[in-house]
């Protein structure tokens, strides 16, 4: 009998063209194309079918909308639903200021109108204006890294991975390179030097061990076929207590001594001083790096320095040539786009009086708190106001830098901490996270926090919005 009725229950669905007559479908077809629609409605009319069936013929009728408008609606929304970007922009509302996952550094204003003003036509990527002859990608930002670094030459590639390898490729290649046991580092996504140095086809001589490593440990492991002693910096850890590690500039002079060359992959890549101490919270800046006569040092460009996805070169001339006639460095290049963000973004660093307030990575981490709180309360009183029966309240928080840089830096910040009444911190967190604009903060046990560090003034009225929406689920 309930085989009857579920076959009676599924004749209703209607034919793929009967929903084509309906209204409005051959506006779609216009939009998206017939076989396009064709297939979206048959994707939904095979789902309308597993429901009945799931559901059962008893109670199909109320769980599953065969109604003209009801198809309608689910075939427009799936079509517009496909057509949305997947790659979009969210609010980092984490706490992390460089998070990987969320595209590490948002670029400065300056940054995004060079991407445009050379994006959507022809530029002068390889030719030079003033000869008129083939000129090098790289030249637009060399002038603008030497000047900044104090280096003698620079080369820009996609990432400070690339850079690496594209060092050890071309300059160690079959040849050994020493790196203290201590910073034989990972830094997140299947970076490792160990793995790296073997893609080169570098030997790796590791000296020293975890925790301590010296002058002669290097000297000691110094042989025929050595050819780099290699520096890693250890962004994203720290060993602390009975440690030792080598000075820049004894290994310089080792290796000055022995006719080798020091490389060091400094991943930051700090530009800014503060106050001309040489460092950022204790992370070497990569003037003072150059200054102690590293030989080549590398850096990615999206981490503190605060510009786009590029692992920048900076050092001896002779070496560079070299990096750059390689045809590794072919397969390694930055493009159009990125060449001009970071050209924009190393302008604002010759501007000291504004660099802070122009680049976001810097303004983020060195705004005062005072600031952050403000905006905290700002969000958390209309919140109140819309959902008095929550439990919303501003608490100070840690931000952290992120972008495996200065793990130990915590920052005082301020959060604007949600509790749901029934519970379901985590069914919020997951309604902000797949809504309109995505919002991404943390759960705590029962409550969201939502660091307000990362989320700029002009962009705190949506956000708000975003949060009010999801706590009141249409
Ligand atoms: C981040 C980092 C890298 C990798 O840099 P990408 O630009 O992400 O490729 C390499 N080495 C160190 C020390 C780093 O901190």
């Amino acid at each position: 009998m309930l085989e009857v009725e579920l076959a009676a229950c599924l004749r209703k669905i209607p034919a793929i063209n009967q929903v084509l007559t309906y209204p409005g479908m051959a506006e779609l077809a216009e939009k998206y194309g017939r076989e396009r629609l064709l297939q979206e409605i048959q994707r939904h009319l095979a789902e309308l079918r597993q429901a009945i069936i799931a559901a059962g013929p008893l109670v199909a009728g109320d769980k599953v909308d065969l109604s003209f408008a009801g198809i309608c609606v689910a075939v427009r929304e799936a079509l517009a639903k496909a057509d949305q970007a997947r790659l979009r922009p969210v609010f980092n509302a984490t706490g992390v200021v460089l998070h990987t996952n969320l595209g590490r550094a948002p670029l400065a204003p300056e940054a995004l109108a060079a991407i445009e003003a050379v994006a959507g036509g022809y530029c002068n990527l390889e030719l030079n204006l003033n000869t008129g002859k083939r000129g090098r990608r790289y030249d637009h930002v060399r002038e603008l890294l030497q000047i900044l670094t104090g280096a003698d030459d620079a080369l820009v590639v996609n990432n400070n991975a690339a850079a690496v390898l594209l060092i050890l490729t071309v300059l160690a290649r079959e040849h050994q390179v020493i790196v203290s046991r201590g910073e034989l580092v990972e830094i997140g996504g299947a970076f490792r030097i160990p793995d790296v140095m073997a893609l080169s086809g570098a030997q790796l001589v590791e000296v020293g061990t975890t925790n301590k490593t010296r002058l002669a440990d290097y000297a000691a492991a110094i042989g025929e076929n050595t050819r780099l002693l290699m520096k890693v910096h250890p962004s994203n850890f720290r060993i602390v207590g009975f440690t030792a590690a080598v000075a820049r500039e004894e290994l310089v002079s080792l290796a000055r001594q022995r006719g080798l060359l020091v490389v060091e992959d400094l991943g930051s890549g700090v530009l800014y001083e503060q106050s001309g101490s040489g460092d950022f919270w204790g992370e070497p800046s990569v003037q003072s790096v150059v200054r102690a006569g590293i030989d080549l040092v590398t850096f990615s460009g999206d981490k503190l320095l605060g510009g786009p996805q590029s692992g920048i070169i900076v050092g001896r001339r002779d070496l560079i040539a070299q990096l750059a006639g390689h045809p590794l460095n072919r397969a390694l290049r930055v493009d159009k786009l990125t060449l001009a963000a970071l050209e924009a973004t190393l302008q604002l660093y010759r501007h000291p009086q504004q660099v802070v307030s122009h680049i976001p990575t810097l303004s983020f981490l060195l705004q005062p708190a005072g600031r952050i709180e403000a905006r905290a309360r700002e969000v958390a009183q209309i919140l109140t106001e819309t959902h008095p029966a929550w439990q919303i309240q501003v608490q100070p928080g840690m931000s952290q830098v992120g972008g495996g840089a200065l793990p130990e830096v915590e920052l005082p910040s301020w959060c604007v901490v949600v509790r749901p009444p029934q519970g379901g911190a985590h069914a919020l967190a997951e309604r902000l996270r797949t809504g309109e604009v995505p919002v991404l903060g943390r759960v705590v046990t029962d409550a969201l926090w939502l660091d307000l560090r990362t989320i700029p003034p002009p962009k705190l009225a949506e956000f708000t919005r975003l949060v009010v929406m999801a706590m009141a689920p249409g």
